[in-house]
């Protein structure tokens, strides 16, 4: 038995039986973290002493029956934007290097409270901003399947991680994608919750009214799980959501027959790779197969979607970001005159090319003279988009596309195109602006072996329908069985 290559309910099962101890758990992926690290790349900050330490304690815990938590000792990965206490949480930039959280993220408390050990930080685009995690001020995460390509991101680093079985599961965040186009890069699972399900309390925002955090995961039943974990309304969060609890577990069914699924041709136009399209329809074929109702609708309002994405995603983080100035926080230049040189120093030097670019971008499109043009038009286009899906939901259950327009590529292709980088999230983005669930999974390899991932787009709050939907073709096409990463 390989330890790293089950998924969380299969080491939960193992450890119900005692045929493992949660010492061997972590010891295990310690290893494997020891020997793939340097390939993978994928930790900013790795505690693997301190998590060996945990491992023991409750294991002792456990068996003398002073813990009961069901998932009580398993590891987990979370990306260096969401703050834990006492660790580094850099969100991959220089501005943040040093950056030790006096306060962890509600998530995290969360996860403390179900003895989950944090086995470190994850890398990904700096303050969340890109699709490919080389926009980290430390290092470049490769792709487990090819080292030649980008893990995608901005959870680059969780998604890698995952895939490389270097943790069994990880936390990542999605304000256009960042979930789940590196799950479908790196051939796991990922999703993007309801905007409000998860509280974002302690997550560095990078733009508030569109980031989630999320479960990356080797297989759906996983997913669900991790979802149970994080949810629940937090007083901390204004926008998280009162709603009853519920055990996700119980959506998976197995069955989808009669499900309503909608294909938004749009998706399925130019722009869109062969191979991607040829796999989400043998995807499509199986669901039909399996009683599905399958119908093509148009989704007209997405193309311009992206541009209100990064109108308004800028536009927000040129405000968040403005808390980073030298003084309270965070990295400060080393000589100025005066206090607008400080600032000006500070963050000409703390952050990198992508994020000035952003808050180039945020700054002028809220610029009193551009601010209707611009902000106030994207605002309109973000009603249009909520009614149109509004509208889809009226006829399906669920709308399913491409959860990227092609697999990963190549590490260094898109770096110097900005625009060509953006126009990769193309499939993801609407789901954010629309504050909807979305949820990756892969469906198939292309020719050069490289992972594809299908996105399954639910109504608010009907996390439950894309779960089953999801674990239904999962059953099916049975990706982790059939294909594997190249080590
Ligand atoms: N790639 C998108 C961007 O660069 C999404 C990022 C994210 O979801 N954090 O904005």
């Amino acid at each position: 038995m390989n330890i790293t290559e089950l998924t969380v309910h299969e080491l939960q099962e193992k450890l119900e039986n005692k045929e493992i101890t949660l010492t061997e758990i972590t010891k295990a992926y310690i290893d494997r973290i020891n020997s793939k690290e340097n390939d993978v790349q994928a930790f900013v900050t790795t505690l693997t002493d301190e998590a060996l330490k945990k491992a023991e304690e409750i294991q002792n815990k456990k068996e003398n029956e002073e813990i009961t938590g069901e998932f009580a000792g398993i590891p987990i990965g979370i990306k260096d934007n969401i703050c834990t206490k006492g660790v580094k949480t850099t969100c991959s930039s220089k501005m943040l290097e040093n950056f030790v959280a006096p306060y962890n993220a509600t998530v995290i408390e969360k996860l403390n409270e179900q003895n989950i050990i944090n086995l470190g930080k994850l890398n990904m685009d700096e303050f969340a901003m890109g699709g490919s995690t080389e926009y980290s001020y430390f290092k470049k995460t490769r792709n487990p399947w090819n080292l030649n390509k980008v893990p995608g991101g901005s959870s680059g680093g969780s998604a890698a991680a995952v895939a490389a079985n270097m943790v069994p599961w990880a936390l990542g965040s999605d304000t256009g994608g960042s979930i789940r186009q590196p799950s479908s890069f790196c051939g796991v699972v990922g999703l993007k919750p309801t905007y409000g399900l998860v509280s974002r309390y302690g997550l560095v925002a990078f733009a508030s009214s569109l980031d989630q955090i999320g479960p990356i995961t080797k297989d759906v039943r996983d997913s669900s799980i991790l979802l149970n974990l994080i949810v629940g309304h937090d007083e901390k969060d204004t926008t998280s959501v009162e709603m009853q609890k519920k055990d996700y577990t119980k959506a998976l069914k197995n069955d989808v027959n009669g499900l309503k699924i909608g294909v938004p041709k749009e998706f399925f136009g130019e722009g869109i790779n062969e191979e991607v399209k040829e796999a989400l329809k043998k995807a499509i074929e199986k669901y039909k197969e399996l009683g599905a109702k399958i119908e093509e609708f148009s989704l007209d309002i997405s193309k311009y979607s992206l541009a209100a994405y990064y109108i308004i995603a800028c536009a927000e983080a040129s405000s968040n970001l403005g808390r980073f100035d030298g003084i309270r926080y965070g990295y400060r230049a080393k000589e100025y005159k005066n206090l607008k040189e400080l600032y000006k120093k500070s963050r000409s030097e703390g952050f990198g090319e992508e994020v000035k670019r952003r808050i180039i971008l945020g700054t002028y499109v809220l610029s009193s003279g551009y601010y209707d043009a611009y902000y106030k038009k994207a605002q309109k286009v973000r009603t249009l988009v909520m009614k149109e899906f509004n509208k889809g939901f009226e006829k399906y259950d669920v709308i399913l596309t491409p959860t990227s327009p092609t697999v990963a590529f190549d590490i260094g292709s898109k770096t110097n195109n900005p625009l060509e980088m953006y126009l990769a999230d193309i499939c993801t983005v609407s789901v954010n602006v629309a504050g909807l669930p979305g949820i990756s999974i892969p469906v198939g390899v292309d020719k050069q072996g490289m992972p594809i991932g299908m996105q399954l787009i639910g109504n608010k709050f009907q996390e439950e329908t894309i779960l089953n939907a999801a674990y239904t073709l999962e059953q099916q096409i049975k990706f982790r069985e059939n294909y594997k990463p190249s080590f």
